[in-house]
């Protein structure tokens, strides 16, 4: 039988770059003890009075389908913590609550491009992003940002790439790079978006954890919000990437429609992780910032670490979980990097290029396991930079 091309052609064929995080697996799975710092998951988790409270909703009953849309409390309490964050009135019939933000990127996709439209995304990007376009039979096309601009996209790029395109789709606080895209830059992507009637789809799952600058939501800027798609998740926010909860944000008629096309895939999340996702904002930003804590004290550690020495650049990490870190100077590349990482010294990070061409070169680490063996897991990695180096 054959398969629909869809699914046969969603990784774009080749290495999906996981070949490092596969292996150093397999060295746990068969005993080596490895320093694990590639993928994205806090090192805490979810808080007991969250689950505590996902107990109680699902012992009172609500585990039967739940509403589609999302709960009305839910709906509201998104909505709430959207125009808390960003000023701009949100309502509950500007929100869809997804399984995960990953589930929102699908469905924003779905909403912007027909097949074989043009959806664009800048390189480097979260691994994910070029399948879930192809998913919806866009076609992808990357636009490289720049290690000398902090990885700033310029306006420039994106409307020279703007061709049969339809969407947009940008990532700030970014995950791979830690850039949080500025005033700057943020109304650049407005204006082309505008003068070439682009969808924006913005990935906003990192908002809470921004070290340094301050996240702007460019459904804030005029006229913005009857173009833009947000992307949020209580993955990142409130460590309850296991829940699967997240969310969509747009215009109203856009949410109606996703709404049905969310009858037609998903139908929904479960009530009792709503009730808990629930209980969770109404703890509040201060909540979400205890949980972004450890990661603002880690990059601290970084930035101290990586001062003693000169072979290992660190893009300004201005926000999310990860440092992106140049090794350029050891004439690896950033998988010959991380390979002979971790088969010298059994740390795990990421090769930039799982992220894309544009971050060749680097590698990035996940700022996820405490602070003392994050510092001295750092220090390894600028000493072997230095003895490559020598080399
Ligand atoms: N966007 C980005 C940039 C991410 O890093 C992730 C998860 N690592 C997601 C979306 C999806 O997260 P989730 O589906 O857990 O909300």
């Amino acid at each position: 039988m054959n398969l629909s091309q869809r699914l046969t052609t969603l990784t774009g064929g080749g290495s999906d770059g996981w070949d490092v995080f596969i292996k150093a697996r397999k060295m746990i799975a068969e005993g080596t003890p490895v320093t694990e710092l590639t993928i994205g998951e806090h090192d805490i988790r979810t808080a007991a009075p969250i689950l505590q409270d996902m107990h109680a909703s699902a012992m009172s009953g609500h585990t039967g389908y739940a509403m589609v849309p999302g709960t009305d409390t839910l709906r509201d309490a998104v909505a709430a913590r959207t125009e808390a964050r960003t000023g701009v009135p949100t309502s509950r019939d500007n929100v869809l609550i997804t399984p995960g933000g990953q589930s929102a990127l699908f469905a924003a996709h779905a909403a912007a491009c027909d097949p074989g439209d043009v959806a664009l995304y800048l390189d480097p990007y979260y691994a994910t992003y070029p399948g879930t376009l192809r998913g919806v039979s866009a076609v992808p096309r990357a636009i490289i940002t720049r290690a000398e601009d902090a990885f700033q996209p310029r306006a420039s790029d994106i409307a020279a790439a703007c061709d049969g395109a339809t969407s947009l789709l940008i990532n700030s606080p970014n995950n791979p790079t830690g850039t949080v895209y500025s005033h700057d830059t943020m109304t650049g992507i407005a204006g082309v978006c505008q003068e070439h009637d682009l969808w924006l789809i913005s990935d906003e799952v990192y908002d809470s954890q921004v070290w340094d600058g301050t996240h702007l939501s460019p459904r804030a800027l005029p006229d913005m919000a009857k173009r833009t798609l947000v992307v949020g998740s209580m993955s990142k926010s409130h460590a309850m990437t296991g829940s699967r909860c997240g969310w969509l944000i747009g215009p109203e008629d856009v949410i109606a429609h996703l709404i049905t096309f969310a009858t037609h895939t998903t139908y929904g999340v479960p009530g009792f992780i709503q009730d808990a996702s629930v209980f969770a904002l109404v703890q509040g930003p201060d909540f979400e910032d205890e949980i972004a804590a450890p990661f603002r004290r880690r990059r601290a550690i970084a930035h101290r670490v990586l001062a003693g020495q000169n072979t290992v650049g660190l893009i300004p990490a201005q926000g999310a979980m990860y440092l992106m870190l140049d090794v350029r100077a050891t004439g690896l590349s950033g998988d010959d990097f991380a390979n002979a990482l971790l088969d010298t010294h059994h740390i795990a990070v990421m090769p930039g290029e799982s992220f894309g061409a544009a971050a060749a070169g680097h590698v990035r680490v996940a700022m996820t396991i405490d602070d003392s063996a994050f510092e001295d897991a750092l220090r390894t990695v600028c000493s072997f930079a230095e003895s490559r180096t020598a080399a």
